[in-house]
């Protein structure tokens, strides 16, 4: 039998949580269809965890627009559920004269996407903020900070369930089709379906699908492929309600469908191979033959990665805010970050990957001692250890302009809506509460 809802998210990180939440709270009855145990075990738990302030984005971009009014919701949602976070400022520092053009474009291009909060800091400016920081000079962000990442989704998943949403873990989306005026997903759930390659998406990426081991574990090792593990996982469908399904035995995964007239993928580093694994199909309720071209590939672009490893620094944190240098190629540079507990780290950098791998090199030591040195030159080597990695979902390829946060849709037949969410790199969580808004109100 086929379960029926309103609407269906799939991907339990921060922004399927976020959009899963935005959309109970606003009368859809919501699924959740998470192939890890958890939530927020990829991407969103494997970040630097700034809020940021939408510094550097191009004017009008979606991650421009959704990262300044996803911060002030941030900040509001941190305050009003007590989630740990603090607005602890970050500096930007041009390391010698000649980086200070780029430090002054990068304050036009803040004020152009509303952030008219930057302070210029020359030499001496910069020397008081940051004691330690050797720079020709820097930009102070007063309105960066950082936060508790599980907290945050602790809190989206609390809303959500308090509204009559429902995350059902270890449920794997295999396939979807249309007809008969809904979206009909093929879910594998139990201890066979979660984070593995399912090979049965039709989405024709050969990359790997990847599941995460739970981040800031320090060990430096990675999962490739997801655990796969639990059984205890909450099952979708067996015709017996969300929530009652128990994960299959033997490590086999029992496949279902369940059916809704609104699907988001949020699916993260998967959301391509998601996307293109919709079948064109005619919807049969509205005797429509045209073809639905939602998951044709040519709409989809690729999700390619940037992995982005992090040092943990093994000692007490010289810095009294955030530093990082100017921006590189595809990412922000290696930057100084610390968590909640005040403990240092550093990072990420840019190594583009072919397959998931979360493991950190810890030959990539010294390349972290030389970066960070430029504006940190007291650094010790020998107190960085590897620390985690995470893995950027990019929608532009090595060398080419950063790409934007591409929502697409809602595209559909009759009175289906499918939206896809791709390319969620930084600034994905800070963004998530205005991604949500975004979402729902394409869906209105
Ligand atoms: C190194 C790094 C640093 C970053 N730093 C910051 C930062 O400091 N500040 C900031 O704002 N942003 C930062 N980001 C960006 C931010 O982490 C992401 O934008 C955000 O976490 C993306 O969330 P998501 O929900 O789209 O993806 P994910 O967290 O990856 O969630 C996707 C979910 O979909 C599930 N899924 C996938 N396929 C399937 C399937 N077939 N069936 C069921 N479930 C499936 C996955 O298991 C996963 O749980 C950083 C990103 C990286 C990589």
């Amino acid at each position: 039998m086929t379960e029926t809802t309103d609407a269906i998210v799939i991907g339990a990180g921060v922004i399927g949580l976020a959009v899963a939440r935005e959309l109970a709270m606003h009368g859809r009855q919501v699924i959740v269809i998470e192939r890890n145990a958890t939530i927020g075990q990829e991407t969103s738990s494997r970040n630097s965890e700034v809020i940021h302030a939408g510094i550097y984005y191009p004017r009008n971009s979606l991650k421009a627009r959704l990262c300044v009014a996803g911060k002030e919701r941030l900040y509001a949602y941190c305050s009003e559920k007590d989630i740990p976070h603090k607005r602890c400022g970050k500096v930007i520092v041009a390391v010698g004269e000649a980086e200070a053009p780029a430090l002054a474009d990068l304050r036009e291009r803040a004020r152009a996407n509303g952030v008219g909060d930057l302070q210029w800091l020359d030499r001496a400016a910069l020397g008081a903020r940051e004691p330690a920081v050797s720079g020709a000079a820097g930009l102070w962000s007063p309105s960066s900070g950082i936060i508790d990442s599980h907290a945050f989704m602790l809190a989206l998943q609390g809303d959500l369930e308090h509204h009559g949403g429902t995350v059902a873990f270890v449920s794997e989306f295999r396939g979807g089709s249309f007809g008969g005026g809904m979206i009909r997903l093929r879910v594998a759930s139990g201890s066979g379906a979660g984070g593995g390659d399912s090979g049965g998406s039709g989405s024709g990426d050969s990359r790997d699908s990847g599941g995460g081991s739970s981040r800031h574990s320090g060990d430096g090792s990675g999962s490739g492929d997801g655990d796969g593990s639990g059984g205890s996982g909450v099952g979708v469908g067996s015709g017996s309600g969300v929530g009652s399904g128990s994960g299959d035995s033997g490590g086999r995964a029992e496949v279902s469908e369940i059916e809704a007239r609104t699907v988001v993928n949020a699916a993260g580093l998967q959301a391509s191979r998601v996307a293109r694994a919709f079948k064109a199909s005619a919807d049969a309720s509205t005797g429509s033959t045209g073809t639905f071209t939602a998951g044709a590939d040519a709409a989809i672009p690729d999700t390619r990665y940037a992995k982005g490893s992090y040092f943990l620094y093994d000692g007490p944190s010289p810095f009294n805010h955030l530093v990082y240098p100017l921006p590189v190629a595809g990412g922000l540079g290696i930057h100084a970050t610390h968590d909640m507990a005040g403990s240092l780290r550093f990072g990420p950098d840019v190594e583009w990957i072919d397959s998931l791998d979360y493991a950190v090199d810890g030959s990539r030591a010294a390349r972290f001692a030389d970066a960070v040195r430029t504006w940190w030159p007291e650094l010790e080597a020998a107190r960085l250890t590897p620390g985690y990695a995470g893995v950027r979902p990019k929608l532009s390829a090595p060398g080419d302009p950063p790409a934007d946060f591409a929502i697409i849709g809602p595209v559909g037949s009759g009175s289906t809506e499918l939206v896809h969410l791709l390319g969620f790199e930084s600034p994905g969580l800070t963004a998530a509460l205005a991604v949500a808004e975004e979402v729902r109100r394409r869906l209105d």
